[in-house]
């Protein structure tokens, strides 16, 4: 990602500066506040439906456990309906649900009060999440010097921006799309996450409405490239 290579020269032999490194004192540069200019950051991983964005949110946090960091998973509506991130590759693991009333900083301070270290988040479905939410990981960043991995879809299914999406493309320190393709039908790269109701491509409705991708669905949403995203056509599915 560019914003990480623009930063490393920085810190460069600490690529994963955790907050025990920074109460240690790191040897970082440090702005005229006090603070390292290179630290924790909230970093935005979007992509449609089905591009493995909870895959890699497990595969970030197995990265960064291997380490010896320590973090919390959460999530929001994951597909199994339970407090967990799982995978249509077939991978699980448990997470906090957050709701209306959770407060991001207090799931972190109630940890650390435990004596349990938090070195980063991982935020998985954030694009269901409020726009209070997303001012509170920024928070973490800044004021906790806890890593904010987010990931989610960055458009609903009439192709605009979820309202926590809009927010992390506002405040993230870097935004990146998921290289992982999902092809339409047709065979070009999927961009729009289409929901489909009684076989058709359905243009009003809730914002959020639970489904999936298979075909048995009652509501299932199908990505589709923009050309047939915009003309409704759903294939020979
Ligand atoms: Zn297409």
């Amino acid at each position: 990602m560019t914003d990480d290579a623009a930063a490393a020269p920085i810190c460069l032999a600490r690529p994963l500066p955790g907050p025990d490194d920074l109460r240690a004192g790191c040897a970082a540069a440090r702005a005229v506040d006090g603070r390292p200019l290179h630290a924790a950051a909230l970093k935005f991983f979007w992509g449609p439906m089905d591009c493995g964005k909870s895959t890699m949110a497990l595969q970030m946090n197995h990265n960064h456990a291997r380490q010896g960091r320590r973090g919390l998973v959460t999530t929001r509506i994951d597909r199994s309906l339970g407090p967990q991130v799982t995978t249509r590759i077939g991978l699980a693991h448990a997470a906090v649900e957050v709701t209306d009333t959770l407060d991001l900083r207090d799931l972190v301070r109630d940890a650390w009060a435990e004596g349990v270290r938090v070195d980063y988040l991982i935020c998985d479905e954030a694009s269901f999440y409020n726009l209070e939410h997303i001012d509170q990981m920024a928070d973490l960043v800044d004021n906790y010097d806890v890593d904010v991995y987010a990931f989610g879809l960055a458009t609903d299914f009439r192709s605009c921006l979820f309202p926590a999406a809009q927010r992390l493309f506002e405040l993230a320190d870097s935004v990146a799309r998921i290289q992982v393709e999902v092809l339409c039908w047709c065979g070009r790269e999927g961009l729009l996450n289409a929901r489909v109701v009684d076989g058709r491509v359905a243009r009003e409705g809730e914002q959020v409405v639970i489904g999936d991708t298979v075909d048995t669905a009652e509501v299932r949403y199908q990505v589709l490239c923009r050309r047939h995203y915009r003309a409704g056509d759903l294939g020979g599915r």
